[in-house]
């Protein structure tokens, strides 16, 4: 291989790892791809308890990605505390699921990168700086705002997870004011892989470099340029991110072609990922996404009994947060029953389930550890002809 193919395949190889993205837990990545949705999360070849590496598409016009994330603070008109479901790897050391504040004890909330604090304290590791600043700006309005309202605020907040006109929004105007960028990030990656290669072997190494280089150099300015008045639109708190990022586009070109997905992988993260799929592909279905939240909602881990004012919270967050999904739903023609159905029996011998993760158990009763203690339900026995799945790869998986 001669130099100049090492040079390149290392260029390659630049580019591919800035296509790929850190999934965390809970989070879910919905690449839209010609049309069609593919919904992933963390667990891949390339994960850990922490998250996964994801891969988006290489191709600028012919892919977006968005991350969702789960609501990370419960929230209710008296109080905010941690989910019970939260992940310590997601908490500050001090933080453990279950604490909270309540209204009336918040002096002050600030915001370092993804940790959001109370008081000066730690109090939460968010999955980005965009969803820290965000959780920041709403728990400071949700503080000033009088008591009295806070209930209809929070309702309003989680309702907007379900927005859909507002997500068509959001989306409408992502797509209006990054075609620009998206033609010159096109251009970009043209000339990077295909232009400037083909100068080299046209006019040699040396002629070609200076007006490889200040081509590419144009163009990268441009893209960061317009980039940075875009981020601005889109996300105008985060100054600190918005740094780091025309930084990196400036000094590499590979970063640049990027600009659109980058612009607008976190836009949707407020949203639920069920609403984001509605939006971005209307008429398909997602079962198996559907009845995973709703298993999620209805099956959630015990509550934390030493502080009841988080306990409260919790309930009360979960009861709306559930109000608002099963609307949802409901509301575009899913079966809710069906959707909480047993699932079918894998093997003969088993007799109860969880129904949270939807393990199966050769247990009658017990609970399932993985799933906080949640109470394992019966196992409706195996239809004639279905125990034939227990060796089928897509069933559920069996503890004794
Ligand atoms: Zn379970």
């Amino acid at each position: 291989m001669s130099e100049l193919q090492e040079i390149y395949l290392v260029l390659v190889l630049i580019y591919l790892s800035e296509c790929l993205v850190w999934v965390r837990p809970g989070e879910t990545l919905i690449g839209l791809v010609l049309g069609k949705l593919f919904p992933r999360d963390f667990r891949g070849v390339f994960s850990n308890q922490c998250g996964g590496l994801r891969f988006t598409n290489p191709l600028p016009p012919f892919g977006h990605f968005f991350i969702t994330i789960p609501p990370e603070l419960c929230l209710s008109p008296d109080s905010v505390s941690v989910p019970a479901t939260a992940s310590p790897a997601a908490l500050p050391e001090s933080i453990r699921p279950g604490s909270g504040f309540k209204f009336g004890e918040i002096r002050e909330i600030g915001v370092d990168g993804r940790i959001l604090f109370v008081n000066q304290a730690p109090f939460l590791k968010t999955s980005s700086s965009y969803a820290a600043l965000r959780l920041a700006r709403d728990l400071r309005f949700l503080a000033d705002s009088p008591a009295e309202a806070r209930a209809d605020l929070m309702q309003k907040r989680i309702a907007r997870r379900f927005d859909k006109e507002a997500l068509s929004a959001v989306w409408a105007d992502y797509r209006s004011k990054t075609k620009v960028l998206e033609s010159l990030a096109i251009l970009l990656l043209i000339s990077l892989f295909v232009l400037a290669p083909l100068a080299v072997v046209h006019f040699g190494f040396h002629p070609a470099l200076p007006w490889i280089a200040a081509g590419l150099l144009a163009q990268t300015v441009t893209i960061s340029v317009i980039f940075r008045k875009l981020h601005r639109t889109f996300y105008p708190d985060a100054v600190e991110e918005l740094f780091k990022r025309f930084l990196t586009m400036l000094l590499a070109a590979p970063a640049a072609v990027r600009a659109v997905e980058i612009l607008g992988r976190r836009l949707l993260e407020s949203f639920d990922p069920l609403a984001v799929m509605a939006v971005l592909a209307p008429g398909q279905k997602f079962e198996r996404l559907a009845g995973e939240a709703l298993r999620q909602g209805h099956f959630s881990p015990a509550l934390p009994s030493q502080n009841p004012d988080s306990a409260a919270c919790e309930q009360w967050h979960r009861a709306v947060y559930l109000e608002n999904l099963e609307q949802f739903l409901t509301s575009h023609g899913y079966n809710i029953s069906q959707l909480l159905a047993p699932p079918p029996c894998a093997d003969p011998e088993n007799r109860s389930y969880c129904p949270r993760c939807l393990t199966q158990f050769t247990l009658a009763q017990g609970v399932c550890n993985d799933c906080g203690g949640q109470k394992l339900l019966p196992l409706f026995a195996p239809l004639p002809g279905l125990s034939e799945r227990g060796n089928d790869s897509n069933s559920p998986p069996v503890r004794k």
